[in-house]
Parts: C-alpha cells; sequence; structure tokens
C-alpha cells in the first residue's frame, strides 16, 4: 500500500505497539551513588535502619522529665551537656539536660524546652536553669522513625534517580546503587541538505544548505534520557553510505535513531537500506507535528526514524523515543508512558480543529496561563526553544480563551 493512503494510527496505539518492542536491558550494573544521578534503579533499596536514628531534639534548648516541670518556674539543676554527635546519660530525676538540634534525647526525658523559655544561672558554680514554660510530653522531639521505619523499601526498583532520590539513598547509608545499564544508542542525520555547524560560517552557506540542528537536540535529549550515545553525524544521502552506517550502528548499538528521511515519498535511502538489513514498519501517526516515523529492527539493534522537520523530531522524541527508552531501562507504567500533564488555562484561542492530536508549543505566563507560539509550523524550532512545553489538544477539539488544557512541561519531560 502507497504509505501515503495509509490511515493514520493514534497515537496511543503507536505508543503501545512501539513499546512492546522495548525490551528491558537484562544486564545491570552497581555504580556510586554519587554517580547515579539519571539513571534507573534495578533493585528495591530497602531501610536497614531508622530515620532519624534516635529520638533527637528538633530544637536548641533543654530536656526533661515532665513530673518536674508541672509548673511554670521550676528549678532544674543542668547536669549534662549534649551537642549533635554525643549520646547523653539518663537523665536523674530533678535535674535537665542542656541539649542541641539533632542531639540524641536522653533516656527519662519526655520533652524539650526551647532556650528561649529557659533561664539558665548558677548556683555555688553549678548551671541551673529555670524552665518558665510548661511542656507539653514528646514537645521538640523528633521520634525515631519518624521519617524511615527498619525495613521499609525507601525506593523501589525501576525508579529514575534525581536529586531527592539520590538523597534518599545516602540517608539510609547507601554508598552504591544497582542500576540498569545505560542503552547505547547511535545517532545519524540524513539529507545531502546539512551541515554542520563550523564547518561552514553562516555568510558561506550555499542556496539550500542548511544547519544540522537535530544532531544536537536529539544529542542532548539522549543524554539526559541516561543513554550512552555514539554519534556517526551527517550520512550523505546514497545508499552504499547509509547501508555502512546501520551496519556499523547495530554492531555496536542498543538502537539506531535517524532524523529524517522517513517522509512519505521521498527519494531517500534510509526506507530500503534498514528494510535490506532487517525489518521496518513505516507509521503514518495521526498527530501534529511529526507525522512520518518509523520502527524497525537492524541485526539486533532496534531501528526508530524520526522526522526531519526539527520540531516534528523533537515532539516526536518526547512523545515516542523518551518512554521506549524509560521502559529499556525498566521504568515502568504510567511514569514511563504517560504525559506527565497539568491542567493551566490557555490564554489564546486555537479554533480550528485538526483531526491530528495536536501539541501546540506554549509558554507559562507571569498569570499562570499558557501562551501561544505565533508560529506552530514543524520546521519553526524557535517555537520549541521559546516553549515552556506543550499543550496536548485531542484531535477534533478547539480551544477557547479561558479553558483549562493538558500542558506537559519540557522540564518536567527531562527531569
Ligand atoms: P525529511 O524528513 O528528510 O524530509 O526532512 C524534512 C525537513 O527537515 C527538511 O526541510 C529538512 O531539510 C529538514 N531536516 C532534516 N534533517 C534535519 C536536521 N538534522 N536538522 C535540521 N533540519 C533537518
Ligand atoms: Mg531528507
Amino acid at each position: 500500500m502507497n504509505a501515503s493512503r495509509q490511515p493514520l494510527k493514534p497515537l496511543d496505539e503507536a505508543l503501545a505497539d512501539l513499546l512492546q518492542h522495548a525490551v528491558r536491558l537484562g544486564e545491570v550494573e552497581r555504580v556510586s551513588t554519587f554517580d547515579a544521578d539519571g539513571r534507573v534503579l534495578a533493585q528495591d533499596v530497602t531501610s536497614l535502619l531508622q530515620v532519624p536514628p534516635q529520638d533527637n531534639s528538633s530544637m536548641d534548648g533543654y530536656a526533661v522529665r515532665l513530673a518536674d516541670v508541672a509548673q511554670a518556674g521550676a528549678v532544674l539543676e543542668v547536669t549534662q551537656r549534649i551537642p549533635a554527635g554525643a549520646s547523653g546519660a539518663p537523665l536523674g530525676s530533678g535535674t535537665a539536660a542542656r541539649i542541641f538540634t539533632g542531639a540524641p534525647i536522653p533516656e527519662g526525658a519526655d520533652a524539650v524546652v526551647m532556650q528561649e523559655d529557659v533561664e539558665a544561672f548558677e548556683v555555688d558554680g553549678r548551671p541551673m536553669a529555670r524552665i518558665n514554660a510548661v511542656p507539653k510530653d514528646g514537645q521538640w522531639i523528633r521520634r525515631s522513625g519518624e521519617d524511615i521505619l527498619r525495613g521499609t523499601v525507601v525506593l523501589q526498583s525501576g525508579t529514575r534517580l534525581g536529586p531527592a532520590a539520590l538523597g534518599m539513598a545516602a540517608s539510609v547509608g547507601m554508598a552504591e546503587l544497582v542500576v540498569a545499564r545505560k542503552p547505547r544508542v547511535a545517532l545519524f542525520s540524513t539529507g545531502d541538505e546539512l551541515v554542520m555547524p563550523g564547518a561552514v560560517a553562516p555568510a558561506d552557506m550555499k542556496p539550500g544548505a542548511i544547519y544540522n540542528s537535530n544532531r544536537f537536540f536529539l544529542r542532548s535529549l539522549l543524554l539526559r534520557l541516561g543513554c550512552e550515545v555514539t554519534d556517526l553525524g551527517i550520512v550523505p544521502d546514497r545508499r552504499d553510505a547509509t547501508l555502512q552506517a546501520l551496519r556499523d550502528a547495530a554492531a555496536s548499538s542498543d538502537l539506531i535513531l535517524t532524523s529524517g528521511g522517513v517522509s512519505v515519498g521521498e527519494e531517500d535511502h534510509i526506507k530500503p537500506a534498514v528494510q535490506t538489513l532487517g525489518e521496518l514498519h513505516l507509521w503514518q501517526i495521526a498527530m501534529k507535528p511529526g507525522k512520518p516515523f518509523a520502527y524497525g529492527r537492524v541485526g539486533k539493534a532496534h531501528f526508530i526514524g524520526l522526522p526531519g522537520n526539527p520540531v516534528s523530531s523533537f515532539v516526536t522524541f518526547l512523545v515516542l523515543v523518551r518512554p521506549f527508552l524509560l521502559c529499556m531501562q525498566g521504568v515502568q507504567g504510567t511514569q514511563a508512558h504517560a504525559l506527565p500533564a497539568l491542567l493551566l488555562p490557555a490564554h489564546f484561542d486555537w479554533p480550528r480543529p485538526d483531526k491530528r492530536r495536536e501539541f501546540l508549543r506554549v509558554r507559562i505566563n507571569a498569570a499562570g496561563g499558557l501562551d501561544l507560539f505565533p508560529n506552530q509550523s514543524s520546521g519553526v524550532l524557535t517555537s520549541v526553544a521559546w516553549g515552556d512545553g506543550v499543550v496536548d489538544v485531542p484531535a477534533g477539539q478547539t480551544i477557547a480563551h479561558g479553558d483549562a488544557v493538558r500542558f506537559t512541561s519540557f522540564s518536567q519531560l527531562l527531569a
């Protein structure tokens, strides 16, 4: 069937089909917690201790026994001083302990009175404390296990590690973590019109030539998603060069990612070359930007061909390739597949419904609403650079100013 006559494939169906191929990589590795940012846990992290380990003070003040301070003005002898990192002795009746934030509560103490409510003085060289406020039981005490109980799974296998998760792992004593191996991705761009920045100065660009922008953002997107990237550069629009690039890429990677050359009716070499070496499915997806999309295999490697138009390439990467890469690393369920979205008011009108699901580039304004970039063409990369994210417009729908719409932020997708 001629590809242009293919019925459009709904995006959710395309994603589900694609993810059937995203088999989790078998290998795992042990890395320092310092180096685990952005990696995906391959084992649960279970706490072997209580956090905090002991009851401790959340104030600088005096640890007391409630029975000794039934009335304001009670005077107690200060028999010990417990800074953070020290451990006190049991608190005798009629005495108080000078205590500091984070220091363990001595046995027998029921509460901490903050230092502002205490008058310190001396009698015959012995430190004394007049307690001017009657404390409540447990006041200013952080309980052992209040944050984490021993035996709790604090991070689940499949969690993508970020700053908070790394801090959590460290708080239960994990110096190393078992994570999924990084997916190896070979990246190349196709198109004889493409020129690398630096190779030709802007003033010397020949008619028809454009700079290769896709290579830069695709590489950056891949790195942010925890991949090891082999950049094969620009492959000329020639059969032999394309076959060679695909063979090289397949030998060393889990995924070959290309941009360009999957548009309908184009004279290009990617499609026949992938078909020669393996198998190829070319989909026309009901999304805008980004209709053409190819999935296939070359040898053991997966092949994904993104459209060449920069905005199409960017958006299809986020909605399709991102989940694919997360699933390969073991991120599961909606955390991997669903686009994280917030409902925010549109501060624009979008009166023309489209039969494809649209991803409009928008920016959050100071009033908490969404402004639309005026040019939504799939070649206009400015819309992405200017935007904070996209509004996900279901097929056939319009938007009126003030409508709550589904906003997906670029930074959340890449966090
Ligand atoms: P194609 O998908 O190859 O038909 O390309 C569609 C459009 O995207 C054409 O205008 C190409 O010049 C442009 N394009 C393709 N690859 C890139 C790239 N790597 N960087 C910037 N623009 C590109
Ligand atoms: Mg092309």
